[in-house]
């Protein structure tokens, strides 16, 4: 039986919040009564995270892994994500817990409304430098300036996808991927939440 809901997070060592996200995905998505899973990308990691996510997967065969034979980044570790996921949606979440699984339901509840994509906007940034704080807020406003493509402002790759943009998306031949621009471009159905 395919699970409805696919989270799908890359991870480069981060063997020290893997069973922390392992805990808080689990909490959060029982508590929605949605079928899931959770799919771990390791992208070479040098630490302990790949055996740590085949500890995961067998104590919970919702989770299920992914091994890169070396790091090839964070965009290619996201599409083979996508790749393996069996879920109606898919949330696109980091591993190191920045975002936040707390937010999952409120994508999902959006999702059930009947929007397509659901990104996550960020309301704060607490605990990041101010010099990381200005370089985001540039970066944003310089991409949204130079290309046609309508990529919302303060919004990084948290979000849930509905499967048919995911097929979309996986149809797109590019190689060197942008996934923050190629989830705006393909269209359907798209909305933000804020969360902190
Ligand atoms: N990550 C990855 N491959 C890399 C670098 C990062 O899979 O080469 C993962 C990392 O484990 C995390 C997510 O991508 O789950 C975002 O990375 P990071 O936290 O370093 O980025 P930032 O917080 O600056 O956005
Ligand atoms: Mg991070």
């Amino acid at each position: 039986m395919k699970p409805a809901i696919s989270i799908v997070a890359p991870v480069y060592n981060e063997e020290e919040v893997l069973h922390e996200l392992h805990r808080r995905v689990a909490a959060v998505m029982d508590e929605t009564g949605e079928t899931w899973e959770l799919v771990l990308v390791d992208d070479g990691s040098r630490d302990r995270s790949a055996e740590i996510i085949a500890e995961l997967h067998e104590a919970d065969p919702r989770v299920t892994g992914i091994s890169f034979s070396r790091n090839f980044g964070f965009q290619v570790a996201v599409t083979a994500g996508l790749d393996h996921a069996q879920g109606q949606a898919v949330v696109l979440t980091d591993a190191d817990l920045q975002d936040p699984p707390e937010v999952f339901p409120r994508m999902i509840e959006k999702w059930h409304e009947g929007f397509d994509v659901v990104y996550g906007i960020r309301a704060s940034r607490e605990g990041e430098t101010w010099f990381k704080l200005m370089t985001a807020k540039l970066f944003y406003r310089i991409i949204y300036r130079i290309t046609s493509v309508n990529i919302p402002l303060d919004t990084g790759d948290f979000r849930l996808i509905d499967r048919r943009v995911v097929d979309a998306i996986r149809r797109m031949p590019e190689r060197n991927r942008f996934l923050r621009g190629m989830v705006p471009w393909v269209g359907y159905r798209q909305t933000g939440i804020e969360y902190e």
